[in-house]
């Protein structure tokens, strides 16, 4: 019989521990995911601060750090386009073959299930916390952000000086003003 495929995409500006626990719950269902990483060609904003370099970084070695089998998902960066109508085709267009899309975004679930997908909505863990908005938050306001994170992603911002990335932009977006 053919692999089930599923697909969960999502910015993961940046990836968090809800992440990898929806991509853990989701291989119980599953038998590969595409995680796609989405508003690929943005970064370098407050909102949308890392590359799709770094999050597939973050991602992948969190993924080693899980123990979970490569040859179970495919990582691929998707840019977005100007027209939501056509999106999915776009998505189909950059990724394996899919039957499942996974999605707690409303206007994601929307769109594929317009084209006929089986859509589901995960659960979501912990989401007064374990949200972007709340790791960049703390990462800003020199709280502890590095409870929410796989040790892959705070060694990504590590590497790359992240924090730093983050308060100039924080800084700049405010003398934008
Ligand atoms: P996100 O990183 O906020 O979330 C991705 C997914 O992770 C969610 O759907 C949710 O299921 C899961 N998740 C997040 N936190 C969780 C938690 N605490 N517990 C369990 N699961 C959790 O990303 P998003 O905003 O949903 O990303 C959608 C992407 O699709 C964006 O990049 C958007 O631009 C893109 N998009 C593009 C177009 C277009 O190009 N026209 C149209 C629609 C969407």
């Amino acid at each position: 019989m053919d692999n089930i495929r599923g697909i969960l995409i999502g910015r993961m500006q940046p990836v968090h521990n809800g992440h990898l626990q929806i991509i853990d719950r989701i291989l119980e269902e599953v038998d590969e995911i595409i995680i796609g990483i989405g508003s690929a060609q943005i970064s370098h904003e407050l909102k949308d601060p890392f590359t799709a370099g770094e999050r597939i970084v973050m991602m992948s070695q969190a993924l080693a750090e899980m123990h979970i089998d490569p040859k179970r998902y495919y990582i691929i960066p998707m840019e977005d386009i100007n027209f939501n109508a056509i999106w999915p085709s776009h998505v189909k267009m950059m990724t394996p073959p899919f039957s499942v899309v996974y999605s707690g975004n409303p206007l994601v679930k929307q769109l594929f299930a317009e084209e006929g997908f089986e859509v589901r909505q995960p659960p979501l863990y912990d989401r007064l916390h374990l949200s972007g908005t709340e790791v960049r938050r703390r990462i800003l306001k020199d709280e502890n952000w590095q409870e929410l994170v796989p040790k892959a992603t705070a060694d990504v911002i590590s590497e790359i000086n992240g924090i730093e990335r983050l308060k100039n932009l924080s800084e700049k977006e405010i003398s934008d003003i």
